[in-house]
């Protein structure tokens, strides 16, 4: 048995009254584990195995399906349950982590970046900013990050241009520009903000003013490119959000 911290990324009903969660976990990563009951009003699982919890739990490691045996919730994250758009936004935060993950897999930090999201997305104000700084620094971490400064097909890091490639994962140079077929052109400022977010702090960010024009373009974008490169199919979340 493993006890860990871990926050819920989802709940699926199975069989009369049980359901099956993933968690990313602190310490093994995304974890599958089946909970015996948690449908059931009076279950002590009832409410703390709900999505977007985070808490501290007992898990009997099988080698795919863990079982849960105590969970001690630490975060329910309440001012989030009372905002239906936050409620959106932190269930995508959600897939997007379940999708991108196998199961079993860990990412050094992950789970840090996720639980401060999740405190942060309680007082955030711009959704819209908060969901592409969520985008673009998670999937940073997993591995996938555009390139902005070598072109993204032929590494040349001269004659770049401000065209970005969604299939080629980033920016594209003079050469490669004609046998583009997916390439869109940006302002520098655009992929300026890109770089900008990846490097700032998630409070030096919040502080910038950001026309919604920019971050319009830049998330679709970005959206794009989790869906070619990151997750391992569509995610459903994202059509609850209004912009996206
Ligand atoms: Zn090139």
């Amino acid at each position: 048995m493993i006890t860990t911290k871990a926050i819920v990324l989802s709940r699926k009903k199975v069989a009369e009254s049980d359901v099956i969660i993933n968690l990313l976990t602190r310490k093994e990563g995304k974890v599958r584990a089946y909970v015996n009951g948690a449908r059931h009003p009076k279950s002590r699982f009832s409410s703390t195995t709900q999505p977007f919890n985070e808490g501290i739990f007992s898990l009997f490691i099988n080698k795919d399906l863990a079982r849960l045996s105590e969970v001690q919730l630490t975060e329910p994250h309440l001012p989030i349950r009372d905002d239906i758009d936050k409620i959106f936004l932190a269930t995508y935060m959600m897939e997007l982590v379940e999708l991108a993950l196998a199961d079993g897999e860990a990412i050094d930090g992950l789970y840090d970046r996720v639980a401060h999201a999740l405190v942060a997305l309680e007082t955030a104000q711009n959704l819209q900013l908060f969901k592409l700084v969520y985008d673009l620094k998670v999937i940073a971490l997993i591995g996938y990050q555009p390139a902005l400064f070598s072109c993204s097909s032929c590494g040349a890091t001269r004659e770049l241009t401000t065209n970005l490639s969604v299939q080629m994962g980033g920016v594209i140079c003079q050469n490669c520009l004609a046998s583009c077929v997916d390439c869109a052109n940006f302002a520098l400022d655009d992929l300026k903000l890109i770089n900008f977010i990846l490097n700032k702090s998630f409070r030096t960010i919040q502080r910038v003013a950001i026309s919604d024009t920019m971050l319009l373009k830049v998330a679709t974008w970005t959206n794009r490119f989790i869906a070619e490169h990151v997750v391992r199919r569509p995610l459903k979340s994202l059509k609850l959000l209004g912009s996206n």
